[in-house]
């Protein structure tokens, strides 16, 4: 008996699809671990049609089985309380959970978009105010909010202030700019009463030197005041480099220097501050000169660049010889 070509070839067929067909049941029925590739024997976890052993599948943060609610963030699976506690972003102001875009202020600290404009911010660090991070703070009666660590060294007294005032004067003496700060009488008055007296003149307001004197017909100076007002209540890093700033300008003025251009005299009083700043190393330094370097005002921040730039070129004593007896910066300054 001849079996037909036929059947031959169709029982060959059918070989190759029960062969096919037991293959894939036994992939069904044991499928392979897509953390360590191996064969899967009793229970298994299905996840986005990936099968795991069930201790394999396990949180990106601690390494440890995921049994219950998780998160997947950027592929990667977490412990809701793994993501929560060390992976997700945490708002510096409020503590919550930040997701999508966010602002980070100077120091790094995360917050979310909405707190510019129902958070209030410190106005010497440009800290958000929240009890943890700035441990709280105040809004002064003229308006400024300050953090709690900003007022932790903020300067409400006028002895204190005289104090700081002859450190910065010892200071200001080591560049070359020797001020008795003895023919200077300090006056720390709030912000509303400076915008009132000298809010004209005077940049961001925070010190200013009310200089007056009797000369004699033959120009000799017979009197003199020199009343410098200070803004109450600034951190100790500001009070000093506004203290720096205007006691460069009194110097100027005891030399007789009445009219410097504006933008070499601010720019000066600036670079002065910044080089009384460099005896005060630490984070709030950095702050505060960086503040100065990224000023766009015209007159204070391209001044203070265009005088650093000079006087790094030809010397601070040069520097202090053109301020002593010229005007104006030299061409190409
Ligand atoms: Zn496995
Ligand atoms: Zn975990
Ligand atoms: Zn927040
Ligand atoms: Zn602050
Ligand atoms: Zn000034």
């Amino acid at each position: 008996m001849t079996i037909p070509i036929t059947y031959r070839r169709c029982f060959w067929l059918l070989l190759l699809v029960s062969l096919l067909a037991a293959g894939i049941l036994a992939d069904s029925l044991q499928p392979t671990c897509a953390a360590c590739g191996r064969t899967i024997d009793g229970p298994r976890l299905q996840v986005d049609g990936r099968y795991y052993h069930p201790d394999h599948f396990t949180c990106d943060f601690c390494n440890r089985p995921i049994t219950s609610d998780y998160m997947v963030v950027d592929g990667k699976n977490y412990h809701n309380s793994c993501y929560e506690r060390h992976i997700a972003v945490h708002c510096a102001h409020c503590g919550l959970i930040i997701r999508g875009e966010y602002l980070v202020d100077y120091w790094g600290n995360p917050y979310h978009a909405q707190h510019q404009r129902d958070a209030r911010q410190c106005k010497y660090c440009s800290r958000f105010i929240s009890d943890h991070l700035t441990n709280g703070g105040t809004t002064y009666r003229d308006g400024r909010t300050v953090c709690g660590s900003c007022l932790e060294t903020a300067v409400h007294d006028e002895d204190e202030a005289g104090m700081i005032m002859r450190e910065v004067a010892g200071h200001l003496a080591e560049i070359g700019i020797e001020v008795d700060p003895d023919v200077i009488d300090l006056h720390l008055i709030d912000l509303g009463e400076m915008v009132s007296r000298f809010g004209k003149q005077s940049h961001n307001l925070r010190g200013f030197v009310d200089y007056h004197e009797k000369t004699s017909m033959l120009g000799v100076v017979k009197e003199r005041t020199i009343d410098l007002y200070l803004v109450t209540g600034m951190p100790r890093r500001h009070t000093v480099t506004t203290l720096a700033h205007e006691m460069t300008h009194v110097w100027q003025y005891l030399n007789g220097r009445l009219a410097t251009d504006p933008l070499f005299s601010e720019g000066s009083c600036n670079y002065a501050a910044f080089l009384v700043l460099l005896n005060y190393p630490g984070d709030e330094t950095e702050y505060v000169i960086e503040t100065l370097l990224k000023d766009d005002d015209p007159i204070y921040g391209e001044g203070f660049r265009r005088v650093m730039a000079y006087a790094e070129s030809v010397g601070t004593g040069a520097w202090l010889r053109r301020l002593r007896s010229q005007d104006n910066l030299p061409r190409g300054y």
